[in-house]
């Protein structure tokens, strides 16, 4: 069985270590690359797509995972010429 998501206002569950807010989350479908809190747009993370959520930037859930930014991401150091 997979994990239990559960969108929830974020007073409600600030104390979970794997809650975070929609402008952040990769499954944000925002075409921002920085996204503000009332921003809407579609939660396309594979549990919760079925139910086509509008959600808000300011809106978030346990199921979030940080959205890297284009400049962020990771690059292996190249190898030293000699
Ligand atoms: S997975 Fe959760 S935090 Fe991420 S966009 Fe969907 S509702 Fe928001």
């Amino acid at each position: 069985m997979g994990r239990r998501v559960h969108p929830v206002a974020e007073e409600d569950d600030m104390a979970d270590p794997k809650w975070g807010n929609c402008k952040s989350c990769k499954y944000f479908s925002s075409k921002s690359a920085n996204p503000g809190d009332t921003e809407l747009a579609k939660c396309v993370q594979p549990e919760l797509s079925a139910y086509e959520l509008s959600v808000s930037g300011s809106s978030g859930c346990n199921a979030y995972e940080a959205r890297v930014a284009a400049g962020e991401a990771y690059e292996a150091p190249s190898p030293a010429v000699h």
